[in-house]
């Protein structure tokens, strides 16, 4: 299978008035047509560093980031989820989740269609005219990530998106958005460092070691679930095998 994106031995250093920062080392990975793929590592480490080299908003200091994704003006090839959901309390549900399609002036007929679609389809045309302020912490993040499916993105890059929740939110949060990310067909690049939330959710895992980020490890995850989902996926029996593989590699060793 031909990957979608190709991160070819990318070093990333950032220039401040203090001298330079090697954020990143030498990182290679692929990722394929409707992966969901981890990125764990320590704090610091350059997980939020690779997520912008990928968007374009940096320019990596070596190597080539290859991107086979096909994007046009109206639907690009990825969209940000962040731990903030970033919604804007004078707006209402309705008001936020168009933004993006108002913002690029291409809100269309059936690009409002497609918005009304994605909020029926998941629970929140009720709430439509609400204010994020009346919505809970989960809806919330349901309304974000409705905002950002609006733009039709082709790849979710999720930057520790549950992190601000609460454990329990947590995870029906993450069971909520993989659901939707799965139905609607999108690869993801989840960045996380929890590692119960990585298993859960991902079909791949990269480690990275403390900075300079570098790949220590690329772990295939496989599990005897029927159908995998966050929730089912902590019930399987290889999960613990691959937390402690996991736990290992970010604490044990020279990192
Ligand atoms: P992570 O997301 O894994 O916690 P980041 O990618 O945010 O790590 O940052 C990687 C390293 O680069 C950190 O040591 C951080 O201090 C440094 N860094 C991040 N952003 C900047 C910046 N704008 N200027 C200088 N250094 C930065
Ligand atoms: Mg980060």
């Amino acid at each position: 299978m031909k990957p979608v994106l190709e991160l070819q031995n990318i070093d990333f250093s950032y220039n401040t008035l203090t001298g330079e920062t090697k954020a990143l080392k030498n990182v290679s990975f692929d990722v394929y047509a409707h992966e969901f793929l981890g990125i764990i590592g320590p704090s610091g480490c350059g997980k939020s560093t690779i997520l912008s080299l990928i968007s374009g908003l940096l320019t990596p200091t070596g190597g080539i980031i290859i991107n086979h994704l096909q994007s046009d003006s109206e639907s690009p090839a990825f969209g940000y989820m962040l731990q903030k959901d970033h919604l804007f309390e004078w707006r209402s549900i309705y008001k936020n989740v168009i933004l993006g399609p108002e913002i690029h002036h291409c809100l269309t007929p059936e690009k409002t269609g497609f918005v009304q679609h994605l909020l029926e389809e998941y629970g929140l045309a009720p709430f439509k005219d609400a204010r994020p302020s009346q919505l809970s912490g989960g809806m919330r993040q349901r309304a974000a990530l409705i905002r950002t499916l609006a733009l039709s993105p082709q790849m979710l890059l999720l930057d520790e998106p549950f992190s601000a929740l609460d454990s329990q939110t947590r995870l029906s949060v993450s069971e909520d958005i993989y659901q939707i990310l799965r139905k609607e067909g999108k690869s993801a690049i989840l960045v996380t460092h929890d590692i119960s939330e990585a298993i859960s959710f991902c079909d791949r895992i990269v480690v990275l070691s403390k900075r300079p980020g570098s790949v220590k490890k690329i772990l295939d995850i496989s599990l005897s679930v029927a159908e995998k989902t966050p929730l089912k996926a902590r019930n399987a029996p290889e999960f613990r095998h691959y937390f402690n593989e996991l736990w290992g590699e970010l604490h044990v060793g020279t990192n």
